[in-house]
């Protein structure tokens, strides 16, 4: 069965999950598809613990929060969300609409396409060591939820400023924090910063390396380095880099200029029926915040809307729409 959808976004960030929102303002079938476990995208998997202070309505919120805003207001639309897909192709067919296929070699079929895929897949760079496998519960590469670490013995694996303000953020909670660069300095780190860490209670292990983990059994309990040394931990965050796959826009006929896709101001693309908004768009002066993704995702969804309907309004307001709530 080809179940056809009005609209299907690629990624579900903060655009693509409030692109998916406007979406069921505009009455539009819609579907979500992700490449990561989670929605959420850079907010979730760089800064869900920061604050965030520029987005409108909110003088101050945590990464996360916003993200379940966001998705708790998509998912009041009930989009359908497939995660832990990617989009790897896209094809147009004779009637003008869309077959999406993503790696797994699974086909989705859409009217019109939303490309919020931002710049592409992120994942970190994973640790390999002998215990690793089988403590992997205890081996974190995000901080998601700082106080899962109070009163515990942590130790943070990584040579740049990522690891520093881990370091830093658990001294306030952790009973205990552990910093171990295989190198003599911390990469991108202001000398300020460097200042604090030395002041601070983390014990810093500078030219040394994690060789082994070892636990109960269940759960992590302890850190072998390269000096020997058995350090106690119970929980292991590393940051040794990302891999990105860039977007695959070129491949998918979306011409790119910076990796990103030139868009017009109805956030149409070169394809007719695929728009696009969020951080994977180009045009003068764009700004590369959650903000404009949203602004952007109204104008795309908008435009996709008289894509299928011609004399659909261009606008709607949602004081009219949710007339009882
Ligand atoms: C460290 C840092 C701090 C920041 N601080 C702020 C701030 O204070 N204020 C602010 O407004 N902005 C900030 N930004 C920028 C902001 O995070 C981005 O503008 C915003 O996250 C872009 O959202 P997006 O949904 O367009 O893209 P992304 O968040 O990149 O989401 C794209 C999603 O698409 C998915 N995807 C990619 N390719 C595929 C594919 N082929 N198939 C399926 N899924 C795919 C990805 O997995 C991802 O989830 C910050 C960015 C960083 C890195």
């Amino acid at each position: 069965m080809k179940e056809q959808f009005d609209v299907t976004i690629i990624g579900g960030g903060t655009t693509g999950l409030y692109t998916a929102f406007y979406c069921g303002m505009r009455d539009m079938k819609t579907k979500v598809l992700e490449y990561q476990p989670e929605a959420g995208g850079k907010v979730s998997f760089f800064y869900p613990e920061k604050r965030i202070y520029d987005v409108g309505g909110f003088p101050g919120i945590r990464g996360e929060e916003l993200v379940a805003d966001v998705e708790k207001q998509a998912k009041s639309i009930q989009p359908s969300v497939v995660t832990g897909v990617k989009v790897t192709s896209i094809d147009k067919l004779e009637d003008g609409s869309f077959v999406l296929t993503t790696g797994t070699g699974d086909k989705h079929y859409s009217k019109t396409i939303i490309v919020a895929s931002g710049l592409g897949t992120f994942d970190m760079e994973r640790v390999m060591l002998p215990g690793s496998e089988k403590y992997m519960t205890s081996i974190h590469y995000t901080i998601q939820r700082i106080q899962q670490y109070k009163g515990k013995k942590a130790a943070v694996i990584s040579d740049s400023r990522v690891g520093v303000d881990w370091a830093m953020a658990l001294e306030n909670v952790a009973s205990e924090v552990h910093l171990i660069n295989h190198d003599a300095d911390f990469k991108a780190v202001y000398e300020h910063d460097i200042d604090k860490l030395e002041a601070s209670s983390v014990q810093v292990h500078r030219e040394k390396t994690a060789v082994e983990l070892d636990g109960d059994g269940e759960a992590l309990t302890r850190l072998k380095l390269n000096s020997n040394e058995w350090l106690e931990v119970d929980d292991l965050l590393v940051y040794q880099g990302l891999k990105i796959e860039k977007s695959l826009y070129e491949e998918w006929g979306l011409p790119t200029e910076k990796g990103r896709i030139p868009v017009g101001h109805d956030m149409s693309t070169n394809i007719e029926g695929i728009f696009a908004a969020g951080d994977a768009v180009f045009y003068p002066h764009k700004t590369m915040l959650i903000a404009s993704g949203f602004s952007e995702a109204m104008t795309a969804v908008n435009s996709a809307k008289k894509t299928i309907d011609p004399k659909a309004k261009s606008q709607v307001y949602s004081t009219v729409i949710y007339k009882h709530s």
